[in-house]
């Protein structure tokens, strides 16, 4: 967890000892670590060749779609649901809100949380979403309806 709020994730190829993590952890104390910073350099040794990280990353980069269902190494890594856009854990909208905040074209989406919808930003579906067809219709016609009045006098 960082300065900014944002979980971000690191990839490791091994499963990580003890001495590992505690490595890993000084070394993140150690240094002003921000969303995008490299921790290692890859021939730095022991962690250098184990661990990957994205590094395309700042601060506002949408949290790591990884972090929700992580591939391999669940069986010591559950992740508590947090906002896709901000990484936070609290206000979190469920789907029938965002449904009915027709946010959603229909689709099951990642977890947000209100402070980003009321901002203006807008739910990520998730990927292979299905789109229930009777409700992307019904948040079309709201939007449609909506431009209507924008539009009367
Ligand atoms: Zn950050
Ligand atoms: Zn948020």
């Amino acid at each position: 967890m960082l300065q900014c709020g944002m979980p971000r994730l690191i990839y490791s190829n091994a499963e990580l000892t003890k001495d590992d993590k505690s490595a890993l952890q000084r070394q993140i104390e150690g240094m002003h670590f921000v969303c995008g910073t490299i921790l290692f350099q890859e021939e730095e040794e022991p962690l250098g060749n184990i661990i990957a990280q994205k590094l395309a990353l700042s601060c506002d980069t949408d949290l790591e779609r990884a972090y929700y269902n992580p591939k391999t190494g669940r069986k010591n890594f559950e992740t508590p649901p947090a906002c896709i856009r901000c990484g936070s854990r609290s206000n979190l909208q469920s789907h029938s809100d965002l449904h009915q905040a027709e946010l959603t074209d229909g689709k099951e989406c990642y977890p947000i949380c209100h402070t980003c919808v009321v901002a203006g930003k807008m739910p990520v579906a998730l990927p292979g979403a299905k789109k229930r067809h009777s409700q992307a219709r019904v948040e079309n016609n709201a939007k449609k309806q909506r431009a209507r009045t924008d539009l009367a006098p």
